[in-house]
């Protein structure tokens, strides 16, 4: 539900949102809230009770396209409506895991000051916001959220290890990728990639992946020490030869 699906329509119909819709493993429909409004102008949005800035939108458009909307829903199809906000929980990996199990997802976008609290009161589920800061509409954020949760149903990625392997969702951050050529501009692929040695290879790129958490995200590996104990039967052995050295 939104006043700009074009905004919406054209950022989701490209690339492999835009294939997954085409090949029917998703499906995405945009409802106008503005085609609802029984107001004359086909206003949406009216000044806050009790004074201050900006204009909130109003109830009936939203009720009404909602009603309209609701009743385009399966029975027994398992749904969550869903108002973008700064105000909602934050949108994480763990978040999208746990949208991409419903069958339908009703995305509500604010504009203005947003949207008049019996909306939310009355028909939304869940608030959700992509972070600590203000965007101009909920149709950006609620195009993050499609995307990230799309992206988990089956069939849309290639093949299911594309997003088990990826930056948090693997639990720490991705390693860094590197493709032809071997050489651009006097800068070298590192050697290990070209080696062959694919045992060499997963450990170099679990290195670079638990040294750039370490750097950037420690959280992360605070809450998987699973990849760090990985490194250490490795370690032990290197300083048992240098003592054995000495
Ligand atoms: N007055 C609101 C407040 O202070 O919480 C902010 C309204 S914002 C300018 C307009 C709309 O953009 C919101 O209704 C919401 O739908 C969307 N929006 C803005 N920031 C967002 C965020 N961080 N996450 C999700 N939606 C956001």
């Amino acid at each position: 539900m939104t006043l700009f699906p074009e905004l919406i329509k054209n950022v989701l119909g490209e690339s492999i949102i835009g294939r997954a819709q085409k090949e029917g493993l998703i499906s995405l429909r945009c409802y106008n809230i503005r085609d609802w409004s029984e107001d004359k102008h086909r206003k949406t949005d009216d000044t806050p009770f009790g004074g201050g800035m900006g204009m909130v939108m109003t109830c009936q458009p939203i009720f009404d396209c909602f009603d309209a909307l609701h009743r385009e829903i399966p029975e027994g199809s398992r749904s969550r409506v869903i108002y973008m906000s700064p105000k909602g929980r934050h949108f994480t990996h763990d978040v999208a895991r746990e949208l991409s199990a419903y069958d339908d997802l009703i995305f509500l976008c604010g504009h203005y000051e947003g949207v008049d609290q019996r909306v939310i009161d009355e028909l939304v589920d869940d608030e959700i916001s992509i972070g600590d800061y203000v965007v101009t509409g909920g149709e950006i954020p609620a195009c993050i959220v499609i995307d990230a949760t799309s992206r988990l149903i089956d069939g849309v990625l290639a093949s299911e290890e594309c997003h088990m392997d990826e930056s948090v969702a693997s639990g720490i951050l991705e390693y860094p990728q590197y493709t032809k050529p071997r050489s651009f501009r006097g800068l070298d692929v590192p050697e290990v990639l070209l080696s062959g040695d694919h045992k060499k290879i997963a450990r170099w790129r679990l290195e670079q992946a638990v040294a750039i958490t370490k750097e950037r995200r420690p959280d992360l590996l605070l809450m998987h020490p699973e990849f760090e104990e990985l490194l250490k039967p490795r370690e032990k052995k290197r300083r048992k030869k240098t003592e054995d050295k000495q």
